[in-house]
């Protein structure tokens, strides 16, 4: 899959909560932890993951389009929080007291083990036509139509997949 091109703003933001959360993290804990990599390849309806020895952060491009500031500061710093509990304790539950702690004592972040985020539109499909007859695209097609990455055409007539239902 094609990561979705993210606005620079919107990337330097989760930097910075990334290091805002590292640096109350370094100040709490009296250490310094080096900045975990943050990559933008989480699929599905994840909102993201943690990747313990990589030291990694992985992040769904489509939930961060869509819900961006509540994004950055609820998922940044509880991937985060579970790399700071690794180092910290080594292998433990994931969402356990550690991570609590780590979480509303160390970032002060209230701890919510999951996402509110919605994932409709990971499921959902957009309607388009072509001149013969409707077609349904992923959110994932329809995303790079969106963002003019492809066009779509239809392997019956040869027609352009146009956005919309199909006149009946
Ligand atoms: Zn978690
Ligand atoms: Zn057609």
């Amino acid at each position: 899959m094609k990561t979705p091109r993210l606005p620079i703003a919107l990337q330097q933001a989760v930097m910075h909560s990334l290091r805002l959360h590292l640096q109350r993290a370094g100040s709490h804990l009296k250490q310094t932890f080096a900045e975990p990599t943050i990559l933008y390849q989480q699929r599905g309806t994840t909102a993201g993951s943690a990747w313990l020895q990589q030291w990694e952060i992985r992040l769904n491009p489509v939930l961060l389009l869509e819900n961006k500031q509540p994004f950055i500061d609820e998922v940044v710093p509880h991937e985060l929080a579970h790399l700071l509990v690794w180092k910290q304790f080594g292998k433990v539950a994931p969402h356990g007291k550690e991570w609590k702690w780590m979480m509303e004592t160390v970032l002060g972040v209230s701890a919510r083990r999951t996402h509110r985020f919605s994932t409709d539109s990971l499921q959902k499909t957009f309607a388009y036509h072509c001149q013969c007859r409707q077609h349904l695209l992923t959110v994932r097609r329809h995303n790079r139509v969106l963002r003019g990455e492809t066009r779509y055409r239809c392997t019956g007539c040869g027609g352009e997949l146009l956005r919309g239902e199909y006149p009946q």
